[in-house]
């Protein structure tokens, strides 16, 4: 009863950082395609903070590099290149290789200079990841903190692998490009599994493209505009939306 506690904590931990991963990181920062208020993007990224130990800086540049050269030699993880089981499971080192590059951070990420909070707190992602597991830990107890923590660092890192590694390779392609639109993948991401989407309209806030689309980013961020703390892009193309 105790691992299930555990197991199910953890998994609430990383449905709350697909959230916020696609939401902040992916939609707003690497794509502009929403602008949240700095109260409403504070929290977003400290819960980043405490659960994937991202810099966002990074993130974004990794993640733009996939988008200018999809399927090329420069595209960081292209299961068309190396095939989708070695980006599913080796995603992390593939992700890692490519944010350590400092050139590759330098021009996708020339826009996004580190702010005060970023030199403070949010680029010492190993601090923040300490935090969490302890936070968790005393909530739980000890190793049932640690072991939730884990079952949701492993279900990040695979779900954020299914991404760039089934979401390019299995699943319907209603527009011409290379990743695809899978329903359950998108209702563990948060919407990411309508990757095929979003590589037609990467600068939409909108990933499910249909009212019955399972698309939980997108529904955050319609909740946060109702609220005026988000600003959501206008797109030209409004057609593809229909
Ligand atoms: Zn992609
Ligand atoms: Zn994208």
């Amino acid at each position: 009863m105790q691992i299930l506690t555990s197991i199910v904590v953890g998994f609430v931990v990383t449905q709350v950082s697909t959230l916020t991963t696609s939401a902040y990181l992916h939609r707003s920062l690497a794509h502009k395609a929403v602008t949240f208020h700095p109260g409403f993007a504070f929290l977003l990224r400290f819960f980043l903070w405490l659960t994937t130990g991202v810099k966002a800086r990074e993130w974004a540049a990794v993640h733009r590099k996939h988008h200018a050269y999809t399927d090329e030699e420069a595209d960081p993880h292209s299961p068309a290149r190396l095939g989708w089981v070695r980006v599913q499971f080796t995603n992390f080192w593939l992700y890692r290789r490519a944010a350590n590059d400092p050139v590759t951070v330098e021009k996708w990420g020339k826009d996004l200079a580190p702010d005060r909070w970023d030199r403070l707190m949010f680029d010492r992602g190993p601090l923040g990841l300490i935090v969490g597991t302890v936070l968790l830990a005393l909530w739980l107890g000890w190793w049932q903190g640690a072991l939730a923590f884990a079952f949701h660092m492993v279900s990040y890192v695979m779900l954020s692998g299914a991404v760039n590694a089934v979401g390019h390779t299995f699943g319907r392609r209603p527009y011409q490009n290379s990743a695809t639109n899978l329903h359950w993948l998108a209702a563990l991401t948060s919407g990411e599994g309508y990757h095929n989407n979003h590589h037609e309209l990467p600068t939409s806030a909108r990933f499910g493209f249909k009212p019955l689309d399972v698309d939980a980013a997108w529904w955050l961020i319609k909740l946060a505009q109702r609220c005026g703390l988000a600003d959501v892009r206008e797109l030209k193309n409004r057609t593809s939306l229909a």
